[in-house]
This record gives structure tokens, C-alpha cells and sequence, in this order.
């Protein structure tokens, strides 16, 4: 069933008197009890995405069109008060760098024991028995004990785990979770894709995954959806995507995964366009291998090549 969906949706901001569109026409949608990974490199516009969903744009950034289906209800027709309620309520977000996510001059408990009473109108011993059920589903060990500790005593993974609960106590049908283990070392960004993958599996939870980084995505994500330039170019199944990739940025994007390597690591020539750019028809041709005259024409639609696989490219029409 799905839970979320993003539908054309249309994103520029206003620098000035000039108008510099982010976002094209982006669409996907996350299944209830899923994981859907958005992929792309920085400024894709992937986490403005996220953030749109969440009604956390900049001041400077307006939506020109489209529609967030929550529920069947559309986000951006909802007021701030309404947001607020569904904000963390709802749909919670897992920030980028847990480092900076906790107030170092209160202890975890007492953060997550303040969610608890906004969100849930928890106090006392019930608010403090949930607090300890929180910490004990991100296994955290010890939990009533590490309540009472301020962040400084947690390490960077336990302190993501700490803003995971946080995120969980709320009940949250979504979890946004961007670029949640940019942060941390190797072996604590598995032992953390292994705990979503848990909430995924043991509360039904539905996950969109803000990343960089295919190869983390490779193991738990459902469903894969890459952005470039601002725009969707390929959506599919993972082990569809993995074993088929279509478009030429994410053929080109699996080739410089260090598992991949060969000899040495591919690159793609060129840089990410900036949003002041202009690029013709599409935003990829000036870095693809395969352009044809009509790639600096036309803008490829993002239609079906199977069921559930689509590709944004002229390769795969018959023109
Ligand atoms: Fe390359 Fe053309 Fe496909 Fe764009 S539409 S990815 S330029 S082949």
C-alpha cells in the first residue's frame, strides 16, 4: 500500500530577482513497511525533496507545483499548526549528523522524555517506562541508566541510536533518514542500516533513505530512486536496479563502486551542473557517453521500460 507520495513536484528558489529551479517534476512514492533509497550525489536535490515532504524548505525556496500525498492527503495544502502535528508525530526525520542534533546541556532522557510529552502527552513514569522501551528497541544497553547521561557520553553511534528513539517513541509511520551514517565509521554505518532494517521488519515502519552511497543502499533498501540535477532519472526494484541498471549516470555511478574495480575506479567526466546553469534538453548529456542530437534537444520523460523500472533517457525510446 503506499504511504507517501510525491507527485510532479516543482521547486525553484528566488535569489534576488532571478529564479533558479531545484527540482523537476520529481516523483516517487514509498510503500508502507518499505525502504525507498534516494540516490544521488550532493545537491541533486535529494534532501530538498525530504525536506519539502516535511514543510521544511528555506524561506528562500517556494514549491511552483505539485502534490505530497500522506495518507491521502496532500502536505502542502496543510497549515503550519497541522505540519507541526504531523512532524515527528507522523513523519520523523533522522538528521545527517547526530553530533549536532542533541543539546550537549540537557541529558538524552530528558530530550527524550521532552519528545515524549509534546508528541504524546507522556509524563512521569509512564513517559520514562516508553523513554526505556525507545532505547531498548535501538539497543541501547543499560537503558534506564543511559538516560541519565548527557550526550558527551555517548559515541557517535550510540548517539545516533539515542536520535533514532527519538524518532521511534512518536510511533512515526515514516522515518526520513538523511544521509543518517555520513557521520560515523564503517562498522557502526552497518550495525545502523541493520537496526532500520529492523524498525523496517519488526514495526512496519516505512523508511526513505536519503544517500550518496549506492553501496550502502545495496543490502536493505526495497526500492531505489536516483536524482540527478534535480530530476528522477531511474526508479526500481533493487535487485531490478543492481542487476539492471538503465540509465547511463547510474551504469556510470555502479562502475565507480570500489567493488566493482578492476584495474582502477571509473569516473564520470564533468561536474554536477549548478542551479544556475542552463542545460538543454537533458541535464546529463553534457558528462554521457551515449548523447545523441536529441539529448541536447528534448528532456527525456522518466516512463516505464518494464512494470517496475523506469528510465529517463532516449535510449530506451523508439524516436
Ligand atoms: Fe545520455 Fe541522452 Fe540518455 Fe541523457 S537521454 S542519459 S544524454 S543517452
Amino acid at each position: 500500500m503506499t504511504l507517501l507520495e510525491v507527485k510532479n513536484l516543482n521547486l525553484g528558489f528566488e535569489v534576488e530577482d532571478n529564479f533558479y529551479q531545484a527540482l523537476f517534476d520529481v516523483s516517487f512514492s514509498l510503500d508502507s513497511g518499505k525502504m525507498l533509497a534516494l540516490v544521488g550525489e550532493s545537491g541533486c536535490g535529494k534532501t530538498m525533496s525530504a525536506m519539502s515532504i516535511l514543510g521544511l524548505i528555506p524561506k528562500t525556496a517556494k514549491i511552483t507545483s505539485g502534490e505530497i500525498l500522506f495518507n491521502n492527503e496532500n502536505l502542502l495544502n496543510k497549515n503550519t499548526k497541522q505540519m507541526q502535528s504531523i512532524r515527528g508525530r507522523k513523519i520523523a526525520l533522522i538528521p545527517q549528523d547526530p553530533m549536532t542534533s542533541l543539546n550537549p546541556l540537557y541529558t538524552v532522557g530528558d530530550q527524550l522524555l521532552e519528545i515524549l510529552k509534546i508528541h504524546q502527552g507522556l509524563q512521569g513514569e509512564e513517559a520514562e517506562k516508553k523513554a526505556i522501551e525507545a532505547f531498548e528497541t535501538v539497543q541501547i544497553p543499560a537503558a534506564k541508566s543511559r538516560l541519565k547521561n548527557y550526550p558527551h557520553e555517548f559515541s557517535g553511534g550510540m548517539k545516533q541510536r539515542a536520535i533514532i528513539s527519538m524518532a521511534l517513541a512518536c510511533n512515526a509511520e515514516i522515518l526520513i533518514a538523511d544521509e543518517p551514517t555520513t557521520a560515523l565509521d564503517v562498522t557502526i554505518q552497518a550495525q545502523i542500516m541493520n537496526l532500520l532494517e529492523e524498525i523496517k521488519l519488526n514495526n512496519h515502519t516505512s523508511i526513505l533513505l536519503i544517500t550518496h552511497d549506492l553501496a550502502l543502499v545495496s543490502q536493505n533498501a526495497d526500492d531505489i530512486a536516483v536524482m540527478y540535477s534535480g530530476r528522477i532519472i531511474e526508479q526500481a526494484g533493487k535487485n531490478e536496479f543492481f542487476s539492471n541498471p538503465s540509465h547511463p549516470y547510474s551504469q556510470a555511478l555502479l562502475k565507480s563502486l570500489p567493488s566493482n574495480r578492476q584495474n582502477k575506479l571509473e569516473t564520470i567526466n564533468g561536474q554536477v551542473p549548478t542551479l544556475s546553469q542552463d542545460i538543454s534538453g537533458c541535464r546529463f548529456h553534457p558528462r554521457c557517453n551515449y548523447c545523441m542530437e536529441i539529448c541536447t534537444q528534448k528532456i527525456p520523460p522518466l516512463e516505464n521500460i518494464l512494470p517496475n523500472h523506469k528510465s529517463a533517457c532516449f535510449l530506451h525510446q523508439r524516436f
